[in-house]
């Protein structure tokens, strides 16, 4: 990416921080803390989730028979079933049976994504979003900016003005209930006007041709019952086997997308449907409706043939990635958005359905924090989605720039990957030199033309502070100290994961740990296993992320074998052997690692748990802490066992609940994102200095948000390891 591109992007960004963030932030807070208590009320939730994957399975599975079924069951009722390979041929049909008449459409991602609108539009006819978000975009001609709330970004004042400028009303409209009833009346009369009605589908049973409609405002069903001819649009994936599938679709996407217990309405149509129409004032007799199912392939067919991309397709389009993400949360779908689709999973869509050049143009706004994995109805890995399309797009580029690198870089990647990826995919070689000529490439790297080139070049932002790096890594001062815990008088044995950054970077945290175990009667090594492939997956570069994974292993699997228990400093790391490992390694080595490691307070509280005696520790004192636990570490649920090794020790700790520090790994250094990093992190800091915060030593897992928090607070923050160090 070019140092133009770059600051295009910062700029676009820093427009939508200012003029949509706050709106998309608020509102998507109110999605959150929805889904939380709603979710939490549920006794089966992962039950529901679990049979909700199982349903998208099986459905995608047996997709090709699900199409013939539900095109029987629909023409036994009277209507007709079209397949359309691509939005023009959805779109030709479409056109065939309107006709040129006015249309009334409900909320339909889908018809989006194949621009029905413009297409109808474009034949002369009327089309009418009757969707209240949707209304409001299609007055101010803008593109949604949420896959469930699309209006999201915009504020009632905003929306006030928009509608007192188009329609000028007789009493200008202020509060939301005069806009809503403004809107209601209006659109009435569109849709009594209109002869066509169209609604996308959440859900088409294949067994009866039923469609499953979800939505907020009641308004799919009158675009149905008004109007005399029903056109539904629905990707071919929304098929589910049978009525009885929707059952855990119901219970979870209301909550899972809007936080509702229930969405407010949920029609069950298994159309043509007979209830009478409109005809004036006079109802008339709806026997002779027409329906057609429009189901729309476009690219989806070929996602299900590959084994990447498949998972995309058990997505229910319900929005908590997006608003679990803390990205999105601060610049919204206008930013973290392609062609149609916006949020986490919308890599995937645009990937598959309009192609790689749409998804690159937003794919690096995920972290891979994987906050948003525990949110996701369908147990969809939404981060390794990501990562395999940032992968294929860096490898489908042609870089400027290879005949630099080509043959010189130490992974694994072909010609193509961008600069300023190939220098954050090799933070272990870099950090390698910089501690062997420490302190010189820590002076080197500090002055201002060293600075300004990295900018220029390779989009390391100038205001970011850099790495500090030791000039004695940790594993080397080990390799000097040896271990100080008898192999006979140890409780256990323990090889301690050097990660890069503790290696390299902040080595006081790793002695400070093997001091803690030691402390603990815990018989330490560090073994020189090298950087966990966290690095080089984070901006796509899997081959080598793959080759590092192999190589931890081959590093770690003698003390494995040996029955040593593996203790893991960094969050993101550890989320890498127990998670990203299982595509990256042979599946024992996976199960091996996955099962023998743990993240260091997790495996310090196991050790007081069974005996160990907490008096050798330093006592808290009550002294008060603020503590951030790491993305990584709450979606593996590990964020209790540090609270309750601190509390236990006699610490007063307080913890954020703030989704992410913004900082993640590489992200907060390069140019075109720091800003929406700062935006982020500020959400923390906002939290860790108030009346009862702003007083406390502040804590942190992660070594982002370690970073974060030092660049951000005028307070020093710690690991806290540091808090039970002994010397
Ligand atoms: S990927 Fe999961 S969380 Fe995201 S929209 Fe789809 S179903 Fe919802």
């Amino acid at each position: 990416m070019s140092a133009d591109t770059r600051r295009q992007k910062a700029e676009r960004i820093r427009h939508l921080l200012d003029t949509e963030g706050d709106a998309v932030h608020e509102n998507t807070q109110v999605f959150n803390e929805g889904r939380y208590e709603s979710t939490a009320n549920l006794d089966d939730y992962d039950e529901l989730k679990n049979e909700a994957r199982a349903i998208k399975e099986d459905a995608i599975e047996r997709l090709p028979e699900l199409v013939d079924q539900v095109t029987e069951a629909v023409e036994a009722n009277g209507g007709s079933v079209y397949v359309a390979d691509d939005a023009a041929d959805a779109n030709r049909y479409i056109e065939e049976v309107v006709d040129g008449r006015d249309v009334v459409k409900s909320k339909s991602m889908t018809s989006e994504e194949i621009e029905v609108n413009e297409s109808l539009e474009a034949r002369g006819g009327d089309v009418w979003e009757t969707d209240l978000a949707e209304f409001v975009l299609q007055v101010a001609d803008e593109a949604p900016s949420h896959i469930v709330a699309p209006a999201i970004h915009k504020s009632r004042e905003e929306i006030a003005t928009l509608f007192n400028e188009v329609f000028d009303p007789e009493e200008p409209l202020e509060t939301a209930e005069e806009l809503t009833r403004f809107a209601r009346e209006y659109l009435g009369e569109k849709i009594l006007d209109a002869e066509v009605g169209m609604t996308g589908a959440n859900f088409v049973t294949a067994d009866t041709g039923t469609l499953a409609l979800v939505t907020s405002e009641g308004n799919a069903r009158k675009c149905v019952q008004a109007t005399d001819t029903h056109v539904a649009v629905a990707g071919v994936e929304k098929l589910v086997p049978s009525v009885e599938d929707l059952q855990p679709f119901v219970e979870l996407i209301g909550r899972s997308g809007t936080g509702q217990d229930i969405t407010s309405y949920v029609s069950l149509f298994t159309p043509p449907s007979d209830s009478p129409t409109f005809g004036g004032n006079e109802l008339e007799s709806g026997d002779d409706r027409e329906f057609h199912l429009v189901l729309i392939d476009n690219g989806r067919m070929e996602m299900r043939e590959d084994d990447q991309l498949r998972e995309t397709l058990y997505c229910i389009r319900c929005s908590a990635c997006a608003n679990s993400c803390a990205n999105f949360q601060h610049v919204g779908g206008h930013a973290f958005g392609g062609e149609t689709y916006s949020g986490g999973i919308a890599t995937g869509w645009e990937a598959g359905v309009h192609g790689e050049d749409s998804a690159a143009e937003f794919n690096d706004l995920c972290t891979g924090c994987s906050r948003c994995v525990n949110q996701c109805p369908v147990n969809i890995d939404i981060p390794w989605i990501n990562t395999v399309v940032r992968d294929r797009i860096n490898r489908g580029k042609d870089g400027d720039l290879d005949f630099l690198v080509e043959g010189l870089t130490p992974d694994e990647e072909p010609g193509g990957v961008d600069l300023q990826k190939r220098l954050f995919g090799n933070f272990d070689t870099l950090a390698k030199l910089g501690s062997a000529f420490a302190p010189l490439s820590n002076w080197a790297a500090r002055t201002g033309p060293a600075r300004s080139l990295l900018e220029r070049t390779l989009g390391v932002d100038s205001r970011r502070e850099l790495p500090e790096f030791e000039r004695e890594s940790l594993v080397e001062w080990f390799e000097k100290r040896g271990p100080r815990v008898g192999r006979d008088e140890a409780r256990r044995q323990v090889a301690l994961y050097p990660d890069a950054y503790t290696n390299y970077v902040r080595t006081e945290r790793g002695k400070a740990a093997v001091r803690v175990l030691e402390a603990l009667d815990i018989r330490v090594d560090v073994p020189p296993a090298g950087e966990s492939g966290r690095a080089p997956l984070s901006q796509g570069m899997v081959s080598t992320a793959q080759s590092n994974a192999n190589a931890v292993y081959d590093a770690i699997a003698p003390a494995i074998a040996a029955g040593h228990d593996v203790v893991v400093i960094e969050p993101s790391d550890l989320a890498m052997f127990h998670r990203e490992y299982e595509r990256l390694l042979p599946e024992d080595d996976y199960a091996a690692l996955q099962e023998h490691s743990y993240e260091l307070m997790e495996y310090v509280y196991g050790l007081l748990e069974n005996g160990a005696d907490i008096d050798v520790l330093p006592g808290g004192d009550d002294e008060r802490i603020a503590y951030h636990s790491h993305c990584q570490q709450r979606t593996l649920d590990l964020e209790p066992y540090t609270v309750a090794v601190l509390e236990d020790c006699g610490f007063d700790v307080t913890t954020s609940d703030v989704e992410c520090c913004g900082m993640a790994g590489s992200f907060g250094y390069k140019s075109e994102y720091y800003e929406l990093s700062v935006d982020v992190g500020e959400t923390l800091v906002d939290q860790f200095t108030t009346e009862d915060t702003a007083d406390r030593t502040v804590v942190a897992s992660g070594t982002s948000c370690l970073e974060q928090l030092d660049a951000l607070l005028t307070r020093r923050p710690a690991h806290p390891v540091r808090l039970l160090d002994t010397q």
